[in-house]
């Protein structure tokens, strides 16, 4: 496995589970600093159970039940459940580090090897498979022939995090307010507190959005409340990969950001990262070959990454059922 984050750590778990030796290899040290968080989806929750971690995460997150949309200019308004049907859990807010601290722990529980501080490439490891998790800027998807250039995604964004969540607007509710240039998102907790964004704009990931600029947007929202007391990250430029390009050879494959990395705008990025672990898996334990296994996957997974890298207006990307990521039924065979 090259790569420890989401993808390569879920995906080493479910390999794992169905009997393969797995080893891992992270460029960074085990205690770098993960910033930000993610709001997994239904189906990730699902996938977590299946590697023996939900449980964990659930406690160290919160569940998030609904997402509210407000449009700022027109002041129409939507809601959308944050539960999935056949999915026992709803969404679920985590911070990155606390994810990761989770899912590196299960790896030494259940004896995956992780060598820290050491970045490798596809060619310099020996194995029947090599999974390339490693990120956006992946050379394994180099090395594999697939040149599709990380394009800027026209957008910049910068988190917030206060202690207290904002008082009035319902907890473990994930609020969007867009406005002509961008968008503002909130969600609160009782015991964690407030996290918020707001992402705009930009004409070049190298132009930076005035600070001032990037908040205003927040200040005509309830989110105001704590916007001068948060903490708040460096601005960041978003990118998303086109996920048409090359895969998998027939002993190594992409999973996660490396196959098709998208803006935080779509939401998916972890989750999707999740599923390729468990389809991975499934895939592997059904097919004869090593070769076959990798074309399934590629054959399921691509049409999601596609669906949400440019989905079709008023269509949601295809979501996996829960059948689709169970491991024990196929373990047990
Ligand atoms: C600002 C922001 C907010 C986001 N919010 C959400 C959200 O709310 N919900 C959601 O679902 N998704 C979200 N995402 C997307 C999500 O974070 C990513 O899709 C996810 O982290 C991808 O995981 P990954 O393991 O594929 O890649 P990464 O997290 O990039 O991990 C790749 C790992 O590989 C390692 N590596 C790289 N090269 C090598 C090498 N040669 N050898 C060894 N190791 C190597 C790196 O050190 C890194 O640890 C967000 C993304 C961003 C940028």
């Amino acid at each position: 496995m090259i790569g420890g984050g989401i993808a390569g750590t879920t995906a080493a778990l479910a390999l794992a589970k169905i009997g393969a030796d797995v080893e891992v290899y992270e460029a960074a040290v085990r205690t770098a600093a993960e910033g930000g968080w993610v709001t997994l989806g239904p189906s990730a929750m699902t996938a977590l159970d299946q590697i023996g971690v939900g449980e964990r995460i659930r406690a160290v997150g919160f569940p998030v039940v609904e997402a509210r949309m407000v449009n700022t200019v027109t002041g129409q308004k939507d809601r959308l459940s944050r539960y999935e049907p056949g999915h026992r859990w709803s969404s679920t807010h985590v911070w990155r580090r606390d994810l990761l601290s989770v899912l590196r722990d299960r790896l030494d529980q259940v004896g995956i090897g992780c060598r820290f501080g050491l970045a490798v490439t596809a060619s310099e490891v020996s194995a029947d498979l090599v999974v390339g998790a490693d990120g956006a800027r992946s050379t394994t998807r180099r090395l594999l022939g697939n040149s599709t250039p990380l394009n800027f995604a026209g957008q910049v964004i910068r988190y917030g995090h206060h202690p207290m969540p904002v008082p009035g607007l319902p907890r473990h509710v994930l609020h969007f307010w867009t406005h002509p240039d961008g968008v503002i998102g909130y969600v609160g907790d009782d015991r964690d507190g407030s996290f918020w964004f707001s992402r705009h704009d930009a004409d070049a990931p190298t132009g930076m959005v005035e600070l001032a600029q990037l908040l205003r947007p927040l200040r005509a929202t309830p989110a105001a409340a704590v916007v001068d007391m948060s903490e708040l990250s460096d601005q960041y430029a978003l990118h998303e990969l086109d996920p048409s390009g090359i895969w998998n050879s027939t002993d190594t494959v992409l999973t996660g950001d490396a196959a098709h990395a998208v803006s935080p705008a779509a939401g998916r990025g972890a989750t999707s990262s999740i599923e390729d672990a468990l389809v991975l898996a499934r895939s592997l334990r059904q097919a004869d070959t090593i070769a076959a296994a990798l074309d399934v996957y590629t054959a399921t997974r691509r049409p999601v990454a596609e669906a949400t890298y440019r989905p079709m207006p008023g269509h949601r990307p295809p979501r996996p059922t829960a059948d689709d990521l169970f491991l024990d039924e196929i373990v047990r065979k």
